[in-house]
């Protein structure tokens, strides 16, 4: 199977293989026919497995088709929940356009709205948005949706996660009834089917993989440890490994920052990238991390989502995600396109009840390794031990309580979490 075989006309073709790929990955070749006969999709495949083309190469083709867009109208409209997955997918346009006579444009907040008003001026035929910036030009007057022929939605999921849905909905009443709708996530909740409901018609389902399994080129072990002890390990196990290239992920912005300051203490070079950060920041970060200049990123679950690096060697969770999903999504950072990675948790006594969630999401316990010197004085529960001793009374009521506090406790820590969002 090869891309003229998808039935993708010959300029598109010769765009991907000069891009190097030699053939559509799964989840390509299951949603580009589906695409291009002009069909409704929901489509859900880890990270890194080749989504982007999946949708924006039939759509360049269907979009070569038709006629160029009125002043300030669109054609194809795609949104993103972050500014970096933004200007990613329109990288990946102009890299697969190459050979087309069609126009593209990226708006994203943070950065000046002047330009993106003039550039939309001309009519655009494929735009990419985030939620806010899009909303912000419609209700300016420099935007006119009603033209739009196909709409995309890519990480559903984590548009949902982000609370984006109210925007979403807005945008939904501003483009024509009439026009193919793509869903595309990582992972697909209740939540998401809810809204593919009320988006999609009729439309065709792309699974590709297991849901929620995490990609298995990945080696994935966790190293117990005490949570004051964290940046030392962290430290120990960058030097001692000789690593370059790491993403670590951090719960919290501010987390990020502290781990940033410590890390270039130690004289590793290492550079944060979260929402507090302007859009230069953030973009400088991203280009020095890729160019080698620095060899830490440390980031947020939402700063780092969709991110593109080729080949990342290691991802670092510094903590574990609230969210068991995020892990699946975080070590999707590693192991891209078959490449091998290693995903490495340092996980504290405090940590278990997200270590049972992670592991009941991927369906494996994760492997253990203690890094001698650092050998934790609060044991982490086995997470056996955990679930047997709230099922069995005869333990003692010791235990029992033990596991209930605990259970409050994390309980009380992530309603406190809920009521204040760690928006990145
Ligand atoms: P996803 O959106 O599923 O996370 P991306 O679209 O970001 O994945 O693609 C991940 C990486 O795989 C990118 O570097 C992309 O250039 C590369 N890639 C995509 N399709 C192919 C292919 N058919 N062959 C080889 N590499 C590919
Ligand atoms: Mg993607």
């Amino acid at each position: 199977m090869n891309f003229d075989q998808l039935g993708l006309i010959a300029p598109i073709a010769r765009a991907v293989r000069q891009k190097g790929y030699a053939k559509p990955s799964p989840i390509q070749a299951k949603c580009i026919p589906v695409v291009l006969n002009g069909k409704d999709l929901m489509a859900s495949a880890q990270t890194g497995t080749g989504k982007t083309a999946a949708f924006v190469l039939p759509i360049l083709q269907l979009l070569s088709e038709g006629p160029r867009p009125s002043p300030k109208h669109i054609h194809a409209l795609i949104v993103t929940p972050t500014r970096e997955l933004a200007a990613q997918v329109q990288t990946n346009i102009v890299e697969y356009s190459a050979h087309l006579q069609l126009s593209n444009l990226v708006v994203f907040g943070g950065v000046n709205i002047r330009p993106q008003i003039r550039q939309l001026q001309r009519g655009v035929d494929i735009l990419v948005a985030t939620p806010g910036r899009l909303l912000d030009l419609q209700s300016q007057g420099a935007i006119h949706l009603d033209a739009v022929q196909i709409l995309v939605l890519d990480e559903a999921d984590r548009m949902l996660d982000m609370g984006f849905i109210h925007d979403i909905r807005r945008i939904q009443k501003l483009l024509p009834k009439q026009k193919q709708s793509l869903l595309f996530s990582a992972t697909f909740s209740k939540e998401i089917r809810q809204l593919a409901k009320t988006m999609l018609q009729q439309p065709s389902e792309v699974d590709v993989a297991p849901r929620n399994s995490t990609v298995k080129t990945v080696r994935q072990r966790i190293h117990p440890v005490d949570k004051g002890r964290k940046p030392a390990l962290l430290e120990y196990l960058i030097k001692e490994n000789h690593w370059h290239q790491v993403l670590v992920f951090s719960r919290t912005k501010h987390g990020a920052n502290k781990l940033v300051k410590l890390l270039l203490q130690a004289n590793i070079r290492a550079v944060a990238i979260h929402g507090n950060k302007s859009q230069a920041a953030r973009t400088r970060a991203l280009a020095d991390f890729k160019a080698g200049k620095v060899d830490v990123m440390v980031a947020t679950d939402i700063a780092a989502r969709g991110i593109d690096i080729a080949e990342l060697p290691h991802v670092v969770n510094f903590d574990l995600p609230n969210v068991p999903e995020d892990y699946v999504h975080r070590i999707g950072r590693t192991g891209r396109a078959g490449a091998a990675g290693e995903a490495v948790s340092l996980v504290c006594a405090d940590e278990i009840k997200q270590l049972r969630d992670i592991e009941r999401v991927i369906h494996a316990s994760l492997t253990r390794e203690e890094i001698a010197g650092f050998e934790p004085q609060h044991v982490l529960p086995t997470s056996k031990q955990l679930a047997k001793s709230t099922q069995h009374k005869p333990g003692g009521d010791n235990v029992a309580r033990m596991n209930r506090q605990r259970k409050n406790k994390t309980q009380r820590k992530r309603s406190a979490r809920n009521r204040k969002p760690n928006a990145a």
